[in-house]
C-alpha cells in the first residue's frame, strides 16, 4: 500500500543529512548443525525441503528451549529465525528430511505412515529440531503437509507446560503463522511449530522394518537408539546380556514412567497410537489432549475416539498394548519370546511404583512410609469421581489445608461432605503415623496450581487468530511456573466456565 494512502507525508528528501542512520539488525552467530539420523542412510528417510508459508509472522517463543539449543536472543528475535523455521530459508548445515515409520492406529495395524508434514532439519547441541506443518512430503498420503494455528498453539504450549510440570515431553521452540488457508472441519489458517527433542523416534519406526522383514534396517535403528539413548543396554546384567530386551525394558520402563505422570496430574493424550510414542518416553504428537476438570475417570478428550479407546483410565493399559506392539517388532532382534514376556512383564509393577510415588508425594506422604497409602488413595479418587469435584483444584486446596491444617476451603468442594470428613480423618491418622516427615510447603511444589486447560487454549487461540498474539505468550509464561501462585493470573486457576465442557477437539488438526 502507498504511504500517501495511509495518509502519511511522504519526505522526498533523500539527501544524507535528513535520513535516519539504517537499524542495525545484529547478525545471527552460525549454527553447529549436526544431524545422526541422517548418517543413518536413506532407508530411514527421504530428503524433503520444507514448502514455503507465505507472509510468515511469530506467534510465540519459548526462550527455554531456545536456550537449550544454544540460540541467543539475538536468534530468537531474528528475521532469519522467522523465515528459516517457517521453510522460506534454508539455514546453512541443516538438511531436512522426513523418516519412514508405521504403526497401528486405534488398535488396527495401519501400514505406512511417516512424518506426513513434519521435517527433521538437523541437531543443535545433541537435540533434534523438527518442523511440523511445513508442507507435503513423500509420506503425506491424503494430506495436505499443513498444520492449523489451532492445533500448532496448543502442542507449543503443552509442551512447555509438560516439561514445567517435571513430565518427559518433547520440547517446543516457536510457532510461526501466516494467513495461507488450510481447509479442516472448516477454513482455518496454516502454521508451523518448531520443536526440539533428543529423538522423535517412535514405537512405529521399529513396527515400520520389522513388519517389512528387513531386518538389518531394524537392527542398524536399535543399535542407533541403544548407542546413543540407552548405552547401559549394551552389557545388561539381565536377560541374559541379550541387548535388544534390555532395550525393550528401558523402554517400559521410561514410558511407564510418563504414564504414571498423566494420571497423576491428570493428563490424557487422546491419540496414542503407536506412531505417537517415542522410544525415548517422552509425550509426543500433542493432539486432542485434555487435563481434566471434574474428575472423571473414563474422561475421553478425543471427540472422534468413540469407543473410548483412549480414555484417561484406559493410559496405562494402552501403554502396556503399544510396548506389545514394540515388543513384536523387536522379535526379530530379541529372538526370544520368553526374554521378551519378561521386560514386557515389567511394566504394570513400575507403572504402579511410579504412580504410587507420585501419588504420595501429592498427599505429602513418604514414598516409603510404615503404611500403605493405596487404599487411601483409591478412596480418595473414588470421592472426587462420585463428586466430580475438580481435580486440579482439588490438589491444590489440600496443599494449602496440609501447610495451614485447616481443611474446610477443601471440605467446601465435595458434596458428600460426611464422606470427605470420614476420609479426612484416615488421611491425619497416616500424617501422623508417618510422623509428618515431609515438609508441608513441599505439596505447594508439587500440586500445580496452573495446568493447560481446554477453555485456556481456546481464548488464547480465538485471540491468535484476530491477530492478537500477547495471550499465548502470556499462557506460555504462566503454565511454565505453574507451582508458582502468580496472583495476577488467579483467574486461570479458577474453574472452568460452563462452556469448556463443550468444547470438542478430535483428530483433525
Ligand atoms: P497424527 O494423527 O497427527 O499423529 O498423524 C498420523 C499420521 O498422519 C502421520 O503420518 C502424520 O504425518 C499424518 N498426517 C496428519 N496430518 C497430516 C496432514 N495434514 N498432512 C499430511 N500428513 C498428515
Ligand atoms: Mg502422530
Amino acid at each position: 500500500m502507498p504511504l500517501q494512502t495511509l495518509g502519511l507525508k511522504v519526505n522526498r528528501d533523500n539527501s544524507a543529512m535528513h535520513r535516519l542512520p539504517p537499524t542495525v539488525q545484529p547478525e545471527p552467530s552460525v549454527l553447529p548443525w549436526d544431524n545422526r539420523f541422517q548418517q543413518l542412510g536413506t532407508h530411514f528417510y527421504t530428503p524433503t525441503l520444507p514448502q514455503p508459508l507465505p507472509a510468515p509472522y511469530w506467534v510465540g517463543r519459548s526462550p527455554q528451549t531456545a536456550a537449550l539449543l544454544g540460540l541467543d536472543a539475538i536468534w530468537l528475535g531474528s528475521d532469519k529465525l522467522l523465515q528459516a523455521v517457517s521453510g522460506n530459508l534454508p539455514l546453512h548445515g541443516t538438511e531436512p528430511l522426513a523418516s519412514v515409520y508405521s504403526g497401528h492406529q486405534f488398535g488396527q495395524w495401519a501400514g505406512q505412515l511417516g512424518d506426513g508434514r513434519a521435517l527433521l532439519l538437523g541437531e543443535l547441541n545433541g537435540l533434534e529440531v523438527q518442523l511440523k506443518g511445513s508442507g507435503l512430503t513423500p509420506y503425506s498420503r491424503r494430506g495436505d503437509g499443513r498444520a492449523v494455528l489451532r492445533s500448532s498453539i496448543r502442542e507449543f504450549l503443552c509442551s512447555e507446560a509438560m516439561h514445567a510440570l517435571g513430565i518427559p515431553t518433547t520440547r517446543a521452540l516457536c510457532v510461526t503463522g501466516s494467513d495461507l488457508p488450510v481447509r479442516r472441519e472448516s477454513m482455518e489458517t496454516a502454521a508451523v511449530v518448531t520443536r526440539v527433542a533428543p529423538s522423535f523416534i517412535r514405537f512405529g519406526h521399529f513396527e515400520h522394518f520389522s513388519a517389512r522383514g528387513q531386518i538389518p534396517a531394524l537392527r542398524t535403528l536399535a543399535d542407533y537408539v541403544i548407542d546413543r539413548y540407552y548405552p547401559a543396554c549394551k552389557t545388561p546384567a539381565q536377560f541374559n546380556g541379550n541387548t535388544y530386551a534390555a532395550l525393550l525394558q528401558a523402554v517400559t520402563e521410561r514410558t511407564a514412567q510418563m504414564v504414571a505422570h498423566w494420571q497423576a496430574v491428570g493428563f490424557c493424550h487422546g491419540v496414542m497410537n503407536t506412531d505417537n510414542m517415542s522410544i525415548l518416553g517422552l509425550t509426543l504428537d500433542y493432539g486432542p489432549f485434555a487435563f481434566l476438570d471434574a474428575y472423571h475417570p473414563g474422561h475421553i478428550c478425543n471427540h472422534s475416539d468413540h469407543a473410548g479407546r483412549y480414555a484417561f483410565d484406559a493410559q496405562p493399559d494402552i501403554a502396556h498394548w503399544n510396548l506389545y506392539a514394540l515388543a513384536q517388532a523387536l522379535l526379530p532382534l530379541i529372538e526370544s519370546q520368553h526374554l521378551a514376556v519378561q521386560a514386557l512383564d515389567t511394566f504394570k509393577p513400575l507403572c504402579d511404583q511410579h504412580y504410587q510415588r507420585l501419588m504420595c508425594a501429592k498427599l505429602g506422604l513418604p514414598a516409603k512410609g510404615p503404611t500403605d497409602p493405596t487404599v487411601l488413595i483409591d478412596d480418595l479418587l473414588a470421592l472426587l469421581a462420585r463428586d466430580r469435584v475438580d481435580y486440579t483444584i482439588f490438589w491444590r486446596s489440600l496443599s494449602h489445608g496440609r501447610v495451614q491444617n485447616q481443611y474446610e476451603a477443601v471440605r467446601d468442594r465435595f458434596i458428600d461432605r460426611l464422606a470427605w470428613d470420614t476420609w479426612l480423618l484416615r488421611y491425619q491418622e497416616l500424617i501422623a503415623l508417618d510422623g509428618q516427615a515431609l515438609e508441608t510447603n513441599l505439596m505447594l511444589k508439587t500440586n500445580p496450581k496452573f495446568v493447560l486447560r481446554n477453555y485456556l487454549c481456546e481464548e488464547a487461540i480465538e485471540a491468535a487468530q484476530q491477530q492478537d498474539f500477547s495471550a499465548v505468550q502470556r499462557l506460555l509464561n504462566v503454565m511454565t511456573h505453574p507451582f508458582d501462585e502468580q496472583p495476577d493470573a488467579q483467574a486461570m486457576a479458577g474453574y472452568p466456565p460452563d462452556w469448556a465442557s463443550r468444547i470438542e477437539i478430535s483428530c483433525s488438526s
